[in-house]
């Protein structure tokens, strides 16, 4: 049976993802050219997920970096949606790299990246959630590892090979956190919440190169 991979790589490093406040600030870029339309469902599902453990997002949709209204925090994720021509190496055609995160060290913003072609590829095959529930559920996925580590679970969301029941709890909104993970998110949301916004924009765009 096929696996689909939804996490390739987590860089270990104690956790700065977190609002001022209890909003967590998603910044996304959109290299992929997703619809604008699917767009917005891939924030609702991600947001949804994400909402379900106590985690409210706010949005801020940066088609190329310089429209952003300001630098990127260290409190922010980003979130880019990478163009078909960035296609992991480990990619294979029984375990398909969907995304992957990476955590700034508290110096840079913690960073997602989504792999679209493989994530149509999956919904192609599989036709049985959307691309932009599957983009969603990714980047939850990935924002979770931000908080909870890289470990994975044996399954639900933060299960690290996706199967057809992972997408069929995704189809009917059910592929969300455990409840261990949802206190565990919520509690490191809290404890890793800097008192104050620290900006660091230009550098963090130097070291991830987006
Ligand atoms: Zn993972």
């Amino acid at each position: 049976m096929e696996r689909w991979t939804a996490v390739a790589f987590v860089f270990a490093g104690f956790l700065r993802v977190a609002g001022a406040q209890t909003t967590l600030t998603v910044r996304i870029y959109n290299p992929a050219h997703v619809s604008p339309n699917t767009l917005v469902k891939v924030r609702d599902e991600a947001a949804y997920i994400l909402r379900s453990a106590g985690i409210r997002t706010a949005w801020v949709t940066c088609t190329n970096p310089g429209e952003c209204p300001k630098p990127a925090s260290v409190l922010d994720v980003v979130v880019r949606l990478a163009p078909d021509s960035v296609f992991p190496k480990q990619d294979t055609a029984h375990r398909r790299i969907l995304g992957r995160a990476v955590t700034g060290y508290g110096k840079v913003a913690d960073y997602v990246e989504v792999y679209y072609a493989p994530i149509r590829k999956l919904v192609s095959e599989t036709q049985m959630a959307s691309s932009a529930d599957v983009i969603g559920a990714v980047i939850a996925h990935e924002v979770g590892h931000l908080f909870l580590g890289s470990g994975h679970s044996g399954s639900g969301l933060m299960r690290g090979c996706w199967s057809p029941r992972e997408l069929a709890l995704l189809a009917r909104r059910k592929l969300i956190f455990d409840q261990v993970e949802k206190v565990e998110l919520k509690r490191q949301y809290i404890l890793h919440r800097p008192p104050r916004q620290q900006e660091a924009g230009v550098l963090a765009r130097n070291q991830i190169g987006w």
